[in-house]
Protein backbone atom coordinates (compact mmCIF):
# COMPACT_ATOMS: atom_id res chain seq x y z
CA UNK A 1 0.00 0.00 0.00
CA UNK A 2 0.97 3.09 -0.64
CA UNK A 3 0.28 6.69 0.23
CA UNK A 4 -0.36 9.15 -2.69
CA UNK A 5 0.80 12.77 -2.13
CA UNK A 6 0.19 13.96 -6.23
CA UNK A 7 -2.11 13.98 -9.20
CA UNK A 8 -0.96 15.04 -12.66
CA UNK A 9 -3.92 14.85 -14.54
CA UNK A 10 -2.10 16.44 -17.83
CA UNK A 11 0.80 14.20 -17.73
CA UNK A 12 -1.60 11.02 -16.22
CA UNK A 13 0.95 10.50 -13.66
CA UNK A 14 0.09 9.75 -9.49
CA UNK A 15 3.23 10.39 -7.07
CA UNK A 16 3.06 8.60 -4.12
CA UNK A 17 4.81 9.52 -0.05
CA UNK A 18 7.72 6.82 -1.14
CA UNK A 19 8.51 8.50 -4.57
CA UNK A 20 7.13 5.89 -6.53
CA UNK A 21 5.93 7.65 -9.67
CA UNK A 22 3.09 5.43 -11.38
CA UNK A 23 1.80 6.18 -15.16
CA UNK A 24 -2.11 5.47 -15.70
CA UNK A 25 -4.55 5.16 -18.81
CA UNK A 26 -7.58 5.36 -16.52
CA UNK A 27 -7.16 6.23 -12.62
CA UNK A 28 -10.08 6.30 -9.69
CA UNK A 29 -10.43 8.86 -6.98
CA UNK A 30 -11.68 7.21 -4.04
CA UNK A 31 -10.09 8.71 -1.36
CA UNK A 32 -13.29 9.26 1.14
CA UNK A 33 -13.23 11.89 3.48
CA UNK A 34 -11.35 12.61 6.70
CA UNK A 35 -12.93 13.80 10.40
CA UNK A 36 -11.53 17.14 12.11
CA UNK A 37 -11.67 17.87 15.69
CA UNK A 38 -14.35 20.69 16.48
CA UNK A 39 -13.38 24.06 16.85
CA UNK A 40 -13.96 24.09 20.59
CA UNK A 41 -12.19 24.51 23.26
CA UNK A 42 -9.29 21.92 25.08
CA UNK A 43 -11.06 19.75 22.01
CA UNK A 44 -7.98 17.90 22.64
CA UNK A 45 -8.37 15.99 25.88
CA UNK A 46 -7.89 12.59 26.42
CA UNK A 47 -10.70 10.49 25.90
CA UNK A 48 -12.09 13.51 22.96
CA UNK A 49 -12.56 10.62 20.39
CA UNK A 50 -13.21 10.92 16.53
CA UNK A 51 -14.62 8.17 14.53
CA UNK A 52 -14.12 6.85 11.43
CA UNK A 53 -11.39 3.93 11.36
CA UNK A 54 -11.07 0.73 13.06
CA UNK A 55 -8.42 2.06 15.60
CA UNK A 56 -10.57 4.66 16.22
CA UNK A 57 -13.68 2.23 16.99
CA UNK A 58 -11.15 0.01 19.73
CA UNK A 59 -10.22 3.50 21.02
CA UNK A 60 -13.87 4.28 22.12
CA UNK A 61 -14.05 0.61 23.79
CA UNK A 62 -11.22 0.83 25.22
CA UNK A 63 -12.24 4.37 26.99
CA UNK A 64 -15.94 2.98 27.35
CA UNK A 65 -14.87 0.16 29.58
CA UNK A 66 -13.40 2.80 31.70
CA UNK A 67 -16.46 5.23 31.55
CA UNK A 68 -20.04 5.55 33.23
CA UNK A 69 -20.86 9.01 31.59
CA UNK A 70 -20.37 9.76 27.61
CA UNK A 71 -21.21 12.79 25.28
CA UNK A 72 -21.82 12.52 22.36
CA UNK A 73 -21.87 15.91 19.99
CA UNK A 74 -23.85 15.95 16.92
CA UNK A 75 -27.11 14.28 16.36
CA UNK A 76 -26.50 12.72 13.03
CA UNK A 77 -25.86 9.29 11.75
CA UNK A 78 -22.78 8.77 13.11
CA UNK A 79 -22.92 9.75 16.99
CA UNK A 80 -26.78 8.46 16.88
CA UNK A 81 -25.06 5.12 16.19
CA UNK A 82 -22.46 5.51 18.63
CA UNK A 83 -25.04 7.04 21.41
CA UNK A 84 -27.02 3.76 20.43
CA UNK A 85 -23.93 1.38 21.16
CA UNK A 86 -22.72 3.10 24.06
CA UNK A 87 -25.93 3.11 25.63
CA UNK A 88 -26.24 -0.76 24.88
CA UNK A 89 -23.22 -0.75 26.81
CA UNK A 90 -24.30 0.47 30.15
CA UNK A 91 -23.35 4.00 29.59
CA UNK A 92 -24.75 7.01 30.72
CA UNK A 93 -25.30 9.17 27.35
CA UNK A 94 -26.18 12.63 26.77
CA UNK A 95 -26.14 13.28 22.99
CA UNK A 96 -25.76 17.01 22.65
CA UNK A 97 -27.09 18.79 18.64
CA UNK A 98 -27.57 22.16 17.07
CA UNK A 99 -30.75 20.32 15.62
CA UNK A 100 -34.14 20.55 17.09
CA UNK A 101 -34.25 16.57 16.56
CA UNK A 102 -31.83 14.18 15.14
CA UNK A 103 -31.20 14.10 11.83
CA UNK A 104 -33.81 17.15 11.25
CA UNK A 105 -31.67 18.57 8.25
CA UNK A 106 -31.74 15.13 6.20
CA UNK A 107 -35.14 13.56 7.49
CA UNK A 108 -37.34 16.66 9.23
CA UNK A 109 -38.85 17.16 12.35
CA UNK A 110 -41.41 14.05 12.36
CA UNK A 111 -38.99 11.17 11.70
CA UNK A 112 -36.01 12.75 13.25
CA UNK A 113 -38.64 12.93 16.51
CA UNK A 114 -39.49 9.53 16.10
CA UNK A 115 -36.22 8.46 15.95
CA UNK A 116 -35.52 10.59 19.39
CA UNK A 117 -38.13 8.89 21.24
CA UNK A 118 -36.79 5.37 20.38
CA UNK A 119 -33.53 6.47 22.24
CA UNK A 120 -35.67 7.78 24.86
CA UNK A 121 -36.77 4.78 25.29
CA UNK A 122 -33.09 3.30 26.08
CA UNK A 123 -32.63 5.68 28.69
CA UNK A 124 -30.79 8.66 25.95
CA UNK A 125 -30.57 12.32 27.33
CA UNK A 126 -30.75 14.80 24.58
CA UNK A 127 -29.79 18.39 24.89
CA UNK A 128 -30.70 19.94 21.47
CA UNK A 129 -30.70 23.46 20.19
CA UNK A 130 -27.40 23.33 22.08
CA UNK A 131 -23.68 23.76 21.62
CA UNK A 132 -20.61 22.72 23.18
CA UNK A 133 -18.65 25.19 24.76
CA UNK A 134 -15.62 23.47 26.36
CA UNK A 135 -14.37 20.15 27.28
CA UNK A 136 -13.39 19.99 30.96
CA UNK A 137 -10.65 17.99 32.68
CA UNK A 138 -7.22 18.08 33.12
CA UNK A 139 -5.58 15.71 30.46
CA UNK A 140 -8.67 13.43 31.20
CA UNK A 141 -11.82 14.71 30.31
CA UNK A 142 -14.26 15.09 32.85
CA UNK A 143 -17.19 16.34 31.25
CA UNK A 144 -18.33 19.20 29.36
CA UNK A 145 -19.53 23.01 29.45
CA UNK A 146 -22.80 24.10 27.38
CA UNK A 147 -23.27 27.59 25.70
CA UNK A 148 -25.91 27.95 27.75
CA UNK A 149 -23.63 27.10 31.06
CA UNK A 150 -24.87 23.71 31.67
CA UNK A 151 -21.85 20.81 32.54
CA UNK A 152 -22.44 17.58 31.64
CA UNK A 153 -20.37 14.68 33.54
CA UNK A 154 -18.49 12.79 31.07
CA UNK A 155 -15.57 10.23 30.55
CA UNK A 156 -16.28 10.13 27.69
CA UNK A 157 -17.12 12.27 24.78
CA UNK A 158 -17.61 11.13 20.93
CA UNK A 159 -17.46 13.85 18.11
CA UNK A 160 -19.80 13.00 14.88
CA UNK A 161 -19.46 15.35 12.34
CA UNK A 162 -19.43 14.95 8.85
CA UNK A 163 -16.31 14.45 6.76
CA UNK A 164 -13.99 16.35 4.62
CA UNK A 165 -13.57 15.22 1.28
CA UNK A 166 -10.09 14.10 0.92
CA UNK A 167 -8.73 15.60 -2.13
CA UNK A 168 -5.40 17.55 -0.84
CA UNK A 169 -3.62 15.38 -2.63
CA UNK A 170 -5.09 16.26 -5.87
CA UNK A 171 -3.91 19.82 -6.47
CA UNK A 172 -4.61 21.64 -9.90
CA UNK A 173 -8.05 19.78 -10.34
CA UNK A 174 -11.09 21.91 -9.77
CA UNK A 175 -12.40 21.41 -5.99
CA UNK A 176 -15.20 22.69 -4.61
CA UNK A 177 -14.87 24.36 -1.71
CA UNK A 178 -15.81 21.59 0.45
CA UNK A 179 -12.94 19.63 -1.11
CA UNK A 180 -15.35 17.22 -3.41
CA UNK A 181 -14.68 17.17 -6.72
CA UNK A 182 -17.75 18.07 -9.50
CA UNK A 183 -17.70 14.64 -11.77
CA UNK A 184 -19.89 13.81 -15.20
CA UNK A 185 -22.97 11.31 -14.82
CA UNK A 186 -20.04 8.75 -15.45
CA UNK A 187 -17.90 9.62 -12.85
CA UNK A 188 -15.75 11.55 -15.01
CA UNK A 189 -13.48 14.23 -13.60
CA UNK A 190 -10.98 14.57 -16.65
CA UNK A 191 -9.87 12.25 -19.57
CA UNK A 192 -9.07 8.83 -18.02
CA UNK A 193 -9.53 10.27 -14.63
CA UNK A 194 -12.54 9.09 -12.39
CA UNK A 195 -13.84 10.08 -8.96
CA UNK A 196 -16.33 7.87 -6.80
CA UNK A 197 -17.71 7.46 -3.20
CA UNK A 198 -17.65 10.23 -0.74
CA UNK A 199 -15.51 12.72 -2.64
CA UNK A 200 -17.40 12.76 -5.94
CA UNK A 201 -20.10 15.25 -6.51
CA UNK A 202 -22.36 14.15 -9.38
CA UNK A 203 -26.15 14.89 -11.34
CA UNK A 204 -28.45 13.09 -8.94
CA UNK A 205 -30.35 10.56 -11.14
CA UNK A 206 -28.05 11.28 -14.23
CA UNK A 207 -29.59 14.42 -14.74
CA UNK A 208 -30.59 16.17 -11.85
CA UNK A 209 -28.55 19.06 -10.11
CA UNK A 210 -25.51 17.37 -8.67
CA UNK A 211 -25.10 15.69 -5.42
CA UNK A 212 -22.72 14.57 -2.89
CA UNK A 213 -24.00 11.50 -0.99
CA UNK A 214 -21.44 10.26 2.37
CA UNK A 215 -22.93 6.67 1.78
CA UNK A 216 -21.60 2.97 2.01
CA UNK A 217 -24.57 1.70 -0.68
CA UNK A 218 -23.59 4.56 -2.78
CA UNK A 219 -20.19 4.25 -2.97
CA UNK A 220 -20.48 0.95 -3.82
CA UNK A 221 -22.69 1.88 -6.51
CA UNK A 222 -20.04 4.38 -7.62
CA UNK A 223 -17.71 1.55 -7.69
CA UNK A 224 -19.32 -0.84 -9.77
CA UNK A 225 -19.72 2.10 -12.56
CA UNK A 226 -16.11 3.01 -12.13
CA UNK A 227 -14.66 -0.18 -12.88
CA UNK A 228 -16.20 0.20 -15.91
CA UNK A 229 -15.41 3.27 -16.94
CA UNK A 230 -11.48 2.86 -16.34
CA UNK A 231 -12.05 -0.44 -18.86
CA UNK A 232 -13.70 2.10 -21.20
CA UNK A 233 -17.28 1.33 -20.47
CA UNK A 234 -18.89 4.42 -19.68
CA UNK A 235 -22.25 4.02 -18.07
CA UNK A 236 -24.26 6.77 -16.67
CA UNK A 237 -24.74 7.14 -12.66
CA UNK A 238 -28.62 7.46 -12.48
CA UNK A 239 -29.40 4.79 -8.99
CA UNK A 240 -31.70 5.29 -6.71
CA UNK A 241 -29.68 6.57 -3.81
CA UNK A 242 -30.17 4.42 -0.59
CA UNK A 243 -28.88 4.94 3.04
CA UNK A 244 -30.09 2.34 5.92
CA UNK A 245 -28.99 2.88 9.51
CA UNK A 246 -29.67 0.40 12.66
CA UNK A 247 -29.80 0.97 15.85
CA UNK A 248 -31.51 -0.87 18.94
CA UNK A 249 -32.06 -3.46 16.20
CA UNK A 250 -34.46 -1.01 14.54
CA UNK A 251 -34.05 -0.43 11.22
CA UNK A 252 -33.83 3.38 8.97
CA UNK A 253 -34.17 3.33 5.68
CA UNK A 254 -33.77 6.24 3.44
CA UNK A 255 -34.35 5.90 -0.28
CA UNK A 256 -33.70 8.78 -2.90
CA UNK A 257 -32.46 12.03 -2.56
CA UNK A 258 -34.29 15.46 -1.69
CA UNK A 259 -31.95 18.59 0.69
CA UNK A 260 -35.57 20.78 0.60
CA UNK A 261 -38.97 19.45 0.23
CA UNK A 262 -42.49 20.99 0.20
CA UNK A 263 -43.92 18.39 2.30
CA UNK A 264 -43.72 15.01 4.50
CA UNK A 265 -46.29 12.71 4.24
CA UNK A 266 -46.63 10.04 6.90
CA UNK A 267 -47.93 6.99 7.24
CA UNK A 268 -47.76 5.86 10.91
CA UNK A 269 -50.12 3.43 12.98
CA UNK A 270 -49.67 5.38 16.81
CA UNK A 271 -49.31 1.73 18.29
CA UNK A 272 -46.58 0.96 17.03
CA UNK A 273 -42.95 2.72 16.52
CA UNK A 274 -42.37 1.94 12.43
CA UNK A 275 -43.82 4.70 10.36
CA UNK A 276 -42.88 5.74 6.39
CA UNK A 277 -42.28 8.68 5.67
CA UNK A 278 -42.66 10.48 1.70
CA UNK A 279 -41.15 13.27 1.36
CA UNK A 280 -42.61 15.41 -1.32
CA UNK A 281 -41.51 17.99 -4.38
CA UNK A 282 -43.06 19.19 -6.96
CA UNK A 283 -46.27 16.94 -6.29
CA UNK A 284 -43.77 13.74 -6.70
CA UNK A 285 -42.40 11.84 -4.05
CA UNK A 286 -38.58 12.97 -4.38
CA UNK A 287 -37.33 10.38 -1.21
CA UNK A 288 -38.86 8.17 1.42
CA UNK A 289 -37.59 7.42 4.75
CA UNK A 290 -39.18 4.27 6.54
CA UNK A 291 -38.77 3.02 10.17
CA UNK A 292 -38.93 -0.66 9.98
CA UNK A 293 -40.50 -0.53 7.12
CA UNK A 294 -37.92 -3.00 5.25
CA UNK A 295 -40.24 -4.59 2.77
CA UNK A 296 -41.67 -1.02 1.63
CA UNK A 297 -38.87 0.39 1.86
CA UNK A 298 -36.89 -2.21 -0.45
CA UNK A 299 -39.64 -1.72 -2.88
CA UNK A 300 -39.63 2.08 -2.91
CA UNK A 301 -35.94 1.20 -4.52
CA UNK A 302 -37.26 -0.70 -7.23
CA UNK A 303 -40.53 1.50 -7.72
CA UNK A 304 -38.35 4.66 -7.61
CA UNK A 305 -36.14 3.27 -10.15
CA UNK A 306 -39.09 2.21 -12.68
CA UNK A 307 -40.49 5.31 -12.66
CA UNK A 308 -39.83 9.03 -11.25
CA UNK A 309 -43.32 10.87 -11.22
CA UNK A 310 -44.54 8.70 -8.58
CA UNK A 311 -46.86 10.74 -6.59
CA UNK A 312 -47.58 9.93 -2.80
CA UNK A 313 -51.55 8.89 -3.71
CA UNK A 314 -50.12 6.17 -6.70
CA UNK A 315 -47.71 4.82 -4.40
CA UNK A 316 -50.13 4.31 -1.39
CA UNK A 317 -49.42 3.20 1.98
CA UNK A 318 -47.85 -0.24 1.07
CA UNK A 319 -45.40 0.19 -1.70
CA UNK A 320 -44.80 -3.50 -1.04
CA UNK A 321 -48.07 -4.58 -2.06
CA UNK A 322 -48.20 -2.10 -5.12
CA UNK A 323 -45.01 -3.61 -6.14
CA UNK A 324 -46.37 -7.28 -5.96
CA UNK A 325 -49.44 -6.00 -7.90
CA UNK A 326 -47.64 -4.62 -10.66
C1 LIG B 1 -18.19 5.66 11.68
C2 LIG B 1 -18.87 5.67 10.35
C3 LIG B 1 -20.10 5.05 10.23
C4 LIG B 1 -20.76 5.02 9.01
N1 LIG B 1 -21.97 4.40 8.93
C5 LIG B 1 -22.58 4.30 7.75
C6 LIG B 1 -23.80 3.59 7.62
O1 LIG B 1 -24.34 3.06 8.60
N2 LIG B 1 -24.38 3.50 6.40
C7 LIG B 1 -23.81 4.08 5.30
O2 LIG B 1 -24.37 3.97 4.23
N3 LIG B 1 -22.65 4.77 5.39
C8 LIG B 1 -22.02 4.90 6.58
N4 LIG B 1 -20.84 5.59 6.67
C9 LIG B 1 -20.31 6.27 5.49
C10 LIG B 1 -19.56 5.32 4.57
O3 LIG B 1 -18.60 4.61 5.32
C11 LIG B 1 -18.87 6.15 3.49
O4 LIG B 1 -19.86 6.88 2.78
C12 LIG B 1 -18.13 5.24 2.50
O5 LIG B 1 -17.16 4.48 3.18
C13 LIG B 1 -17.44 6.11 1.45
O6 LIG B 1 -16.67 5.25 0.63
P1 LIG B 1 -15.40 5.80 -0.16
O7 LIG B 1 -14.90 4.65 -0.95
O8 LIG B 1 -15.76 7.06 -0.84
O9 LIG B 1 -14.34 6.23 0.95
P2 LIG B 1 -13.69 5.41 2.17
O10 LIG B 1 -14.49 4.21 2.51
O11 LIG B 1 -13.42 6.43 3.21
O12 LIG B 1 -12.32 4.89 1.56
C14 LIG B 1 -11.29 5.81 1.21
C15 LIG B 1 -9.99 5.03 1.11
O13 LIG B 1 -9.00 5.86 0.49
C16 LIG B 1 -7.79 5.78 1.21
N5 LIG B 1 -7.03 7.02 0.99
C17 LIG B 1 -7.37 8.28 1.33
N6 LIG B 1 -6.43 9.16 0.96
C18 LIG B 1 -5.45 8.43 0.36
C19 LIG B 1 -4.21 8.76 -0.24
N7 LIG B 1 -3.76 10.03 -0.32
N8 LIG B 1 -3.46 7.75 -0.76
C20 LIG B 1 -3.89 6.46 -0.71
N9 LIG B 1 -5.07 6.09 -0.15
C21 LIG B 1 -5.84 7.06 0.39
C22 LIG B 1 -8.26 5.63 2.65
O14 LIG B 1 -7.22 5.11 3.44
C23 LIG B 1 -9.42 4.66 2.48
O15 LIG B 1 -8.98 3.33 2.44
C24 LIG B 1 -20.16 5.63 7.88
C25 LIG B 1 -18.92 6.27 8.00
C26 LIG B 1 -18.28 6.28 9.22
C27 LIG B 1 -16.94 6.95 9.36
Amino acid sequence: MAHVVGIDAQARQISCEDGTVLDYDAALLATGGVLRRPPIARADRRNVCLLRSRSDAEAILAQAERSRHAVILGTSFIGMEVAASLRERGLEVTVVGKEAVPFEKQLGAPVGMAWQKLHERHGLGFRTGATVASFDGGADLTGITLDNGERIRAELAVVGRGIKPTTDAIAGLPCNDDGSLTVDAKLGVTDGLYAAGGIAQLPHRGDRPPIRVEHWRVAEQHGRLAALATLGQQVRYAAVPVFWTIQYLKRLDYIGHVSQWDDIILHEDPEKPELLAFYIKDGVVAAAAGLDRDHDTSALVALLSLRRDWTPQALGESPARLLASL
